[in-house]
């Protein structure tokens, strides 16, 4: 994950903490509004109140459907554009409380009960605001800023002392909460990093993991299967093809004289000899299931899942011929002049009690037969009964 892309990520997890709060926020919204619409019913015109409460509501309606549409489609705006959306939304909710605030003020004159009801609301509504908003620095300015910087400053603006104190007191409240904001929005988006780094960290451990094991699965000179991945796909295909009841053939292939090949040109020409043949065999195993594996030194296997044996021995003279055809040249083979292997073959639909290495078992005394039949053929072992 390069920075942008971790940079979104995290963005989207400060947005996702956000929209969450949604219904809570709103509630309380209409929870002071009903309070505070109930306590001023008399002191305040109804006109002003009906569309009042009609904004407000309008715009905790624009808020509602704003966090579904987030919620369903977030992937199609930035994280940036979702941010300036909401904070836009809280600016309009913001708004909404400065106008309630400011005109119950004007109206009761900064004077009696009712200015401290007004504060106090102010002053709830921006302290749940400290929750609501801390993964948005400027969604909580935007909101708390017109209802508390207005206040605070016709409050200021008043010959009486005490109510000028409370306009002071209204300014440090801002200020204080804000910078309690900011440490709760810093210590959100390091939980989150910590988080997305420590998912990172395991997805790439699981990579590795994945790539040691498909190592640890693979012959280092021929690069197919080595006997380890040819017994995990044994016991695979023995267990499907005992499920299914279909058939599972085995090749064992060794190559003829291989150690006079060695003694005559030495071990490099021997490794690239088993490379070729390698090669030539991977033309063997096309379909799923089918595997081609380096079983032991000289000696390498094909797994031939819903095969029957008879069409496996076909396939291995097809074998036979095909390294033949290779045409390496082999000075002291006593089956031809050239590399020449030879095939044991064994095919079984497996019965529920049977075990996977009488596959293995039986396709290596076919492989013997091969060998005492003068070699560079294929022989296919007979059934069990
Ligand atoms: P047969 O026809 O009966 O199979 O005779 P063979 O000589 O092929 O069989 P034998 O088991 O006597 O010899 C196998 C040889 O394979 C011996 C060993 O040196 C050689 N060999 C095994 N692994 C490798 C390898 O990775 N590279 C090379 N170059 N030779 C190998
Ligand atoms: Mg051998
Ligand atoms: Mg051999």
């Amino acid at each position: 994950m390069n920075d942008d892309a971790f940079q979104e990520k995290l963005n989207y997890h400060l947005l996702d903490g956000f929209t969450k709060q949604t219904s809570t926020v709103l509630s309380g919204h209409f929870l002071v509004a009903s309070i505070n619409i109930g306590l001023f019913w008399q002191q305040i015109s109804h006109t002003f109140i009906f569309a009042w409460a009609t904004f407000l509501f309008v715009i905790g309606l624009a808020r509602w459907l704003l966090k579904s549409q987030y919620q369903r489609h977030h992937r199609r705006l930035s994280p940036g554009f979702w941010h300036g959306l909401f904070a836009a939304s809280s600016l309009s909710l913001g708004l909404a409380w400065f106008a309630w605030c400011m005109h119950v003020s004007m109206a009761i004159e900064f004077s009696g009960l009712g200015i401290s009801i007004i504060v106090i609301t102010a002053a709830g509504l921006v302290s749940g605001a400290v929750a609501s908003t801390s993964s948005s620095i400027y969604s909580y300015i935007f909101f708390s800023g017109p209802i508390l910087l207005p206040l605070s400053a016709a409050f200021l603006f008043h010959d009486d002392t005490e109510t000028r104190g409370i306009g002071l007191l209204i300014g440090a409240f801002f200020v204080i909460t804000l910078r309690q904001l900011q440490r709760i929005n810093w210590v959100l988006r390091e939980s989150i990093i910590n988080r997305l780094e420590l998912e990172k960290s395991k997805e790439q451990t699981e990579k590795l993991a994945n790539e040691l094991y498909a190592l640890s699965t693979i012959d280092a000179l021929t690069s197919i299967t080595n006997r380890r991945g040819f017994n995990e796909a044994l016991n695979r295909e023995w267990l499907r093809a005992k499920r299914s009841t279909t058939p599972l053939t085995l090749l064992l292939i060794d190559v003829d004289f291989f150690k006079p090949f060695n003694d005559s040109l030495g071990h490099p020409a021997g490794d690239e000899c088993l490379r070729l043949i390698a090669s030539a065999l991977t033309h063997y195993a096309r379909r799923e299931g089918e595997v081609i594996a380096r079983y032991g030194g000289e000696e390498f296997a094909i797994l031939l899942p819903s095969t029957l044996g008879i069409d496996g021995v076909t396939i291995a003279e097809n074998i036979c011929n095909s390294v033949a055809t290779l045409n390496i040249k082999h000075p002291a083979s006593g089956a031809a002049k050239y590399v020449t292997v030879s095939i044991g073959v064994y095919g079984t639909v497996p019965e529920q009690l049977d075990d996977s290495q009488e596959l293995i078992k039986r396709a290596d005394q076919a492989l013997y037969q091969a060998k005492a039949g003068g070699r560079n053929c294929a022989r296919l072992a007979e059934s069990a009964e």
